[in-house]
């Protein structure tokens, strides 16, 4: 086996076995997307070219080499069997991968330590979840700092089937004591604008970027929304909206991935996500309290929302999917 090989064995096998024990000190590890690609049980360790082969009897290469800890065998999933020896089924110019072929674990799938059975990473599992599941996840993340402030999770409200999904920011004082998005002062104006367009606010569902309300009424920060950004999608999936209203800069600038200005924004048709759903962008109801002239803008958007409803084809096998 050439060194080149059986450093790399080596280093499957440590970032496998050992993987716990560099985390706990700090040390990140990468390991390659092709291992990651495996079941961790069927890493198996390099067969020694002068040990002979047997189970739980294997010592660690590196270790044998410094006179280190002979006592001490592979673990017993790392056990080889020269019969399927991985080695065997790497072509000869086989070369460890690249620099950037290599992905940081933590962004990939994990493992459980006391199973050594790989876990979903939370957006997968998230991406899987039905309604209950979804909200029962929500309630308990601690994925970013806002979990420390809030008074309660405001996970979204309205109809399930909604054609209309109303997103804005995020909580303020009134949502994050009441568990409901849109409930203060700007839901008391967001109300009568979906109202004149001819609904009623428990036919959409209303939900937020964010679902823990950012201290003070700050702005919430890329990060949070990130954290975020796999409930609001799984709602998306699961509510399959015909049209999206994006209420204020910071949701339509997180749903369109862009920092063009609100002002810019609003007035057109974009799209969003691979379903191409339509998104109108409006003025946030809390910016037109402070700004009523703008009001005459907002509900030209209200109506371009409407009119791109009434034109957007109807998918029945879409919207009637089982989910
Ligand atoms: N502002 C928002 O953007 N969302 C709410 O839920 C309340 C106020």
């Amino acid at each position: 086996m050439s060194g080149r090989i059986r450093n790399c064995y080596k280093f499957l096998a440590m970032t496998t076995a050992k993987r716990p024990y560099l985390e706990a000190l700090g040390i990140p590890l990468w390991l390659p997307r092709q291992t990651l690609a495996m079941h961790p049980q069927s890493v198996k360790s390099p067969p020694l070219a002068d040990e002979p082969n047997h189970s739980g009897a294997a010592r660690h290469p590196s270790l044998r080499k410094e006179g280190l800890a002979q006592d001490r065998p592979w673990p017993t999933t790392m056990d080889t069997d020269e019969s399927d020896s991985p080695e065997s089924l790497l072509p000869d110019d086989w070369a460890p991968p690249m620099d950037d072929d290599w992905e940081p674990v933590s962004e990939l799938d994990e493992v459980d330590y006391a199973t050594s059975q790989p876990t979903l990473s939370r957006a997968t599992r998230i991406a899987g979840m039905n309604w209950e599941a979804l909200i029962a996840e929500a309630r308990q993340c601690q994925a970013c700092g806002l979990c420390t402030t809030r008074t309660q999770v405001v996970f979204g409200v309205g109809n399930r089937r909604a054609e209309w999904l109303v997103i804005g920011e995020g909580p303020g004082a009134d949502e994050d004591q009441q568990g409901e998005p849109f409930v203060g002062r700007a839901g008391k104006l967001l109300n009568p604008m979906l109202l004149a367009m001819g609904l009623k606010r428990e036919q959409a569902y209303i939900t937020n970027i964010v679902r823990c309300r950012p201290p003070d009424n700050r702005e919430p920060t890329p990060e949070e929304a990130a954290q975020c950004r796999p409930f609001l999608e799984r709602q998306m999936a699961l509510i399959r909206p015909r049209i999206i209203l994006a209420v204020g800069r910071i949701a339509a600038q997180n749903l369109l991935n862009t920092d063009t200005p609100i002002g810019k924004l609003r007035g057109q048709v974009h799209r969003f996500g691979p379903s191409r759903i339509p998104v109108v962008v409006i003025y946030h109801p809390a910016y037109l309290l402070r700004s009523p002239r703008e009001k005459r803008k907002a509900w030209d958007d209200l109506r371009l929302a409407r009119r791109t409803l009434a034109a957007e084809p109807v998918d029945p096998a879409w919207r009637c999917a089982d989910l």
